[in-house]
């Protein structure tokens, strides 16, 4: 049967040695646990051209993100593995970087359509010490299988054995043709609210933790105390209400961590809303992360439907004097 590939079984020990000799590159730096964000898209270009530069929003929005939390970034482009292409793509890469990264003690998976949107939040990652696999969902909607329990665009894998178990049980409905076709009437037949189509990574994600609970749920944790995903129609028309009344680094309803375009598809192929919709929706929501950062700078874009910027400050010729208070990244790491 298909396999993502030679299978391992002693890699918590192999990689305890590793550490272990290797100590010019920890797991943990500064009390942290290290991890990697992890995104990619399609290895060629966008149907439209619209499409590629929203991409390029999107990826600099999540290096914007990633430098101010001195988080390294991963963007791959290439299919891995042929049997497992679109949203399947991220299995085999995310196996890949485990093993050549030992280092790494979190791969944080992140859509292309996904965007921060609290520049200043953190992952509290101590609180998931005991857990290898951190998603955005709810149990009681795990409980009913709904097909929306948890969402795969935006979650945490812990770099160990587990983990690779997982992957390879997890990607055994991914291959493409057949297997994805069948596999895709037994999800729909399985979980609540699901249209008819092939099998994807979130569905079967579903499917296997519920249908295995023993053996996998001690070990996920559902979030939703704070937007580790957070779907975009209930959020992008609110942030006018948000800036008025709150400030970044809530992370939860009051300033959503991550605004994720879940049936948006301005790269292409099939989408569920109108691509307009879909496109003046990111804008706004690229814009509202993008004042975060060009805040530190004195700008910020004249309207969240706006390229355009202004100026917030006046220049000076001192402008050390006032560098500590608007600094985003000094903020957030005096804070820790
Ligand atoms: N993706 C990728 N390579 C591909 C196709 C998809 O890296 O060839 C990634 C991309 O980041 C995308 C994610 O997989 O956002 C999920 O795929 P898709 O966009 O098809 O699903 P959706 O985001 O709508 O759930
Ligand atoms: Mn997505």
């Amino acid at each position: 049967s298909y396999s993502l590939g030679p299978k391992i079984s002693n890699w918590d020990a192999e990689r305890k040695n590793w550490l272990d000799e290797n100590p010019e590159f920890p797991n943990h730096m500064n009390g942290k646990a290290r991890a990697l964000l992890v995104t990619g898209s399609p290895p060629g270009p966008c149907d439209t051209q619209i499409g590629d530069h929203y991409l390029l929003k999107f990826i600099k929005n999540k290096i914007d993100y990633c430098r101010i939390h001195g988080i390294d970034i991963v963007y791959n482009m290439a299919l891995l593995d042929e049997e497992l292409s679109g949203y399947w793509a991220k299995l085999p890469l995310i196996r890949r970087l485990m093993l050549s990264h030992p280092e790494v003690e979190w791969i944080w998976w992140m859509d292309s359509d996904a965007l921060f949107t609290d520049m200043m939040f953190e992952i509290p990652l101590p609180k998931y010490d005991k857990y290898n696999l951190v998603l955005h969902g709810f149990p009681d909607l795990f409980n009913q299988k709904s097909w929306i329990a948890l969402n795969t665009g935006s979650f945490l894998l812990r770099n160990c054995q587990w983990s690779l178990h997982l992957l390879d049980v997890w990607a055994a409905m991914g291959p493409k043709g057949a297997i994805r076709d069948w596999a895709g009437k037994v999800l729909t037949a399985n979980l609540k609210g699901r249209p008819a189509f092939e099998a994807d990574d979130q569905s079967a994600l579903i499917y296997l933790l519920s249908s295995e609970k023993d053996e996998w749920m001690d070990k996920v944790y559902l979030e939703n105390s704070y937007y580790l995903h957070g779907y975009w129609a209930a959020l992008v028309n609110r942030y006018e209400r948000i800036m008025e009344k709150y400030h970044p680094g809530l992370g939860d309803e009051r300033w959503p961590f991550v605004t994720h375009f879940v049936g948006c598809k301005p790269c292409g192929s099939y989408a569920d809303y109108a691509v307009e919709k879909c496109l003046r929706s990111m804008e706004r929501a690229f814009n509202f992360a993008d004042n975060q950062v060009l805040k530190f700078y004195g700008f910020e874009h004249r309207g969240l439907s706006s390229r355009s910027i202004k100026r917030i400050r006046n220049e000076t010729t001192t402008p050390l004097e006032f560098v500590d208070q608007f600094d985003v990244k000094r903020s957030v790491l005096g804070r820790s």
